[in-house]
């Protein structure tokens, strides 16, 4: 038994919040407000220090897809530890299981038209190593000037230097600038809120495209490397775009040269409904950077899938070394560990139940915003990705405060359900394995919570 199990609840309570700086939240409110211990967890349920069992609504971070007894990855986690437990894939050297890891993958991805896998150890260094490869493709282009990234406005691509450059919310980009020169922002189709005041998804979506046309035509489009953008916005507020979209996108990269490249940090391998983001919409993207369920969460990993451009770039060229990577690229436990989650994933033809149980907890959500005002929008409908979005008055808009939105969380966890709240966000990513009855549970718990606000 190791020393890290062994202190008794007290002297873990006396140290929360207080030792260990949590990501997106400040040490005053950590050490003032200590987060929840969670100590345990089984099927689509987590436990936490004093025994309370809940329906985890959040999936861990939008990551444990196939939930937390998925037996198979943990197995191959263990196995794999045995028999190989590290080796670098740096030049000169690789390991059995990447290798194999990169045969799936490519099988995995054809539909969406990627072939290549470059492995990274999060969602965060798959977007950093996407925006890298896409300045140097140009290089080896000999079109040298495109250095330039376009993104969405609400969009999250994590929190690199480059990611956060892209990033489309002031809250993850402020306390950090400056921030990478020669990144700009489009309107996101999002229907609640926008600068038109466009209520229809269609039309909204147009002016989006316009305002995507208009940047490109004032940065000039031989000064733009890429366009980043996740297929649906996912930690921004769950914002699908109208299926018109994402196509549309494309074609207006393609034609000016443009690499595309979708962040599925979040929407591959399921969540969607769709096995990709982009199988969702039908497009094909330059580079896709994949993480989080790749490993069902079990293990920090990830993989940005390359498309025939890249490949036409850097494959049988000898100017073209990749000056990237990191320790952990092919780290033979996350491969391991993703080999068995991609088979698994398969096996249970997962996006058929993340559809199901999408629409389920979408209508829920729906029905809820009849019963309470605080609701202002719900967003959602493909798969397992929704959000409600909380004011304080329908009629303004105005979001919500911040103590409010915590009441909900906190009355809907005593209820059996763990939710998260973003801002004025209430978003709902649970396992892709739910059951009828596990979403209900999130639905009652939640009910309960709006109740109480
Ligand atoms: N891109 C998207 C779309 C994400 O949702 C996230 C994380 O939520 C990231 C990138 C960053 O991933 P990570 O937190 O694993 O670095």
């Amino acid at each position: 038994i190791g020393t890290h199990i062994m202190k008794d609840s007290n002297f873990l309570k006396e140290h929360n919040g207080r030792l260990m700086w949590h990501p997106m939240t400040s040490p005053k409110d950590s050490a003032d407000a200590p987060p929840t211990i969670i100590t345990g967890a089984d099927g689509v349920s987590i436990t936490d220090i004093d025994g309370h069992r809940v329906v985890d609504g959040v999936g861990g971070l939008w990551n444990v897809n196939l939930g937390y007894s998925c037996q198979p990855v943990k197995d191959a986690i263990a196995q794999q530890l045995d028999i190989l437990p590290y080796y670098s894939t740096f030049r000169g050297t690789t390991n059995d299981v990447s290798i194999e890891l990169s045969y799936e993958l490519s099988k995995f991805f054809a539909p969406d038209g990627l072939s290549r896998a470059f492995f990274t150890s999060g969602g965060s260094d798959s977007v950093e190593t996407s925006l890298r490869l896409a300045r140097q493709y140009h290089k080896l282009r000999g079109e040298a000037g495109r250095t330039k990234f376009l993104s969405l406005k609400k969009g999250y691509h994590g929190t690199h230097i480059g990611g956060a450059s892209v990033n489309g919310n002031a809250n993850f980009r402020t306390a950090y600038e400056p921030l990478l020169p020669g990144c700009f922002h489009i309107p996101a189709p999002y229907t609640y809120r926008n600068p038109f005041n466009e209520t229809d998804p269609e039309a909204l979506a147009q002016l989006c495209l316009q305002a995507l046309e208009d940047e490109i035509a004032f940065q000039g489009a031989g000064t733009i490397a890429a366009m980043i953008m996740e297929p649906i916005l996912g930690a921004g507020g769950v914002i699908p775009p109208h299926p018109s979209f994402a196509p549309a996108v494309q074609d207006i990269c393609n034609r000016h040269g443009i690499l595309l490249i979708t962040d599925e940090v979040i929407t591959a391998y399921g969540r969607t409904g769709a096995w990709s983001g982009a199988r969702l919409w039908g497009i094909q993207p330059d580079m896709m950077a994949t993480a989080k369920a790749i490993t069902n969460g079990y293990f920090p990993f990830g993989a940005v899938m390359m498309g025939q451009r890249m490949l036409d770039v850097f494959e049988d060229n000898p100017n073209a070394k990749i000056g990237h990577g990191y320790t952990y690229s092919g780290h033979p436990v996350g491969a391991a560990a993703a080999l068995a989650c991609l088979a698994e994933t398969q096996r249970l033809n997962v996006p058929q139940n993340a559809a199901a149980r999408g629409t389920q907890l979408y209508e829920g959500c729906r029905a809820l915003m009849e019963k309470y005002d605080i609701i202002g929008d719900v967003r959602g409908g493909y798969g397992l990705m929704t959000a409600m979005e909380m004011v304080s008055d329908r009629a303004t808009k105005k979001p919500i405060d911040a103590a409010t939105a915590q009441t909900v969380q906190e009355v809907a966890y005593q209820n059996g359900a763990m939710v998260r709240v973003s801002g004025p966000n209430l978003i709902l990513s649970p396992p892709l394995i739910l059951s009828e009855t596990d979403a209900t549970t999130i639905l009652t718990a939640l009910d309960a919570g709006f109740a109480a606000a």
